[in-house]
């Protein structure tokens, strides 16, 4: 019987019996209803290549999980698991949790199973001890889930820059907060009663990407994040690289041409020097910006018509496409995604951005597609990332 024309299919599976297998195809059923559901499970089948009744099996566990339901189509026979009745994530039932530790605050949040961000709090850094950071974060998350309407936690995310060791949930040096060998999973663990996951943050908007956002499909992406801190993050299909110890993606200190900014390391012209946000601030405030202090009083100035302040914020992102194209060099991804304030806020920015990385490149350079939360969706991705790759472990189950 002829097929209809499928959607882009994912990837397909090897036959071997084994548990990375069933790890693996529990992950691809998953995946598959959150980039088409509802869908229905004949549909998953052909998707994936696993058996219809492999889908069938993979999909009543996560009925039996919550992660999942029946959609709500009206059909016109009747009976239970029919193939053809479509399945869709049930949002109803989880959320996770998502911190995000930035220089001067930390940001705390709920998301959905989508990555969509259900409750957002800021906490200003009152200093920069890791304990008492940690300890607020915590307290904030269990305020915002008071407030979920009964939801359960599946997990919590933890996202920062600097250094961030995955595997050992140690954040394990962050120069500019003063972190050095902070035991972050154990800490949020013991302060929620949660399972903790931690990672890099430009990891954790790769996976971002990935999952929920533009990236979707795309057989290599690099994410290029430029806040105070500036890092990136590289996958291919779907896998990022971490490397040992998970440094892969310390961009800090690659050499500016041309730039004299001094750098903590000692040196001058370093591209975190150079990009900063407190770069950024200084040369607003010894140009006479007002507000120029607090990058979002900058990007207000240059919305208001403050020439300077615009003139700034171009430059700015001028410079990271200049190291977009030294990285487009080097690893050749088929997508670049870049978190930068300019580039998410101001066409003119995200121009300058494209027209440093030159016109042949320029279409693959995009900017997040998460604009508004891109901070929480980097704490929240980092648990979400889990579950999506290996749903029967991180599932409620095995909470
Ligand atoms: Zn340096």
């Amino acid at each position: 019987m002829p097929r209809t024309a499928a959607p882009p299919a994912l990837p397909r599976l090897p036959r071997a019996a084994d548990p990375d297998r069933r790890r693996t195809s529990a992950s691809v059923v998953l995946r598959s209803v959150l980039e088409h559901g509802p869908v229905a499970r004949s549909t998953i089948a052909r998707l994936t290549g696993l058996s219809p009744a492999s889908v069938t099996d993979y999909c009543a566990r996560f009925t039996g999980l919550g992660l999942i339901r029946e959609a709500a189509v009206p059909r016109r026979s009747g009976g239970v698991g029919r193939p053809h009745q479509p399945v869709d994530l049930d949002e109803t039932r989880f959320v996770v949790g998502g911190v995000h530790v930035a220089v001067p605050y930390t940001t705390v949040a709920l998301l959905d199973l989508r990555g969509r961000v259900l409750a957002e709090r800021r906490l200003e850094h009152r200093h920069a001890d890791p304990g008492p950071v940690l300890a607020r974060a915590c307290d904030a998350l269990a305020g915002l889930l008071a407030g979920a309407g009964g939801r359960r936690p599946l997990g919590v995310g933890v996202a920062a820059g600097g250094w961030v060791d995955r595997d050992s949930g140690t954040v394990v040096e962050h120069p500019l907060l003063g972190w050095r060998d902070v035991p972050v999973r154990e800490l949020v663990r013991a302060g929620t009663g949660l399972p903790v996951h931690v990672d890099g943050h430009a990891r954790a908007l790769v996976n971002a990407e990935r999952l929920f956002g533009r990236a979707r499909g795309s057989s290599s992406v690099l994410h290029l994040f430029v806040g105070n801190v500036v890092d990136a993050a590289f996958a291919t299909h779907d896998e990022v690289h971490h490397g040992p110890r998970s440094q892969a993606g310390a961009i800090a200190h690659l050499p500016v041409p041309g730039s004299t900014e001094p750098c903590a390391c000692g040196r001058l012209g370093c591209l975190q020097a150079e990009l900063s946000e407190r770069t950024l601030c200084r040369r607003a405030c010894e140009a006479g910006v007002a507000g120029g202090s607090d990058p979002a009083a900058l990007l207000a100035a240059a919305r208001s018509g403050d020439l300077v302040a615009a003139r700034l914020l171009v430059e700015r992102a001028r410079a990271t496409g200049r190291a977009a194209a030294l990285l487009l060099d080097v690893l050749n991804p088929e997508t670049v995604v870049v978190t930068e304030l300019g580039v998410i806020n101001r066409p003119e920015c995200l121009a300058a951005l494209r027209e440093a990385v030159g016109p042949d490149r320029a279409a693959a350079v995009v900017p997040t597609s998460f604009p508004d939360s891109v901070l929480a969706v980097a704490g929240g991705s980092v648990v979400l990332d889990v579950l999506y790759r290996d749903p029967l472990s991180a599932s409620p189950e095995a909470i």
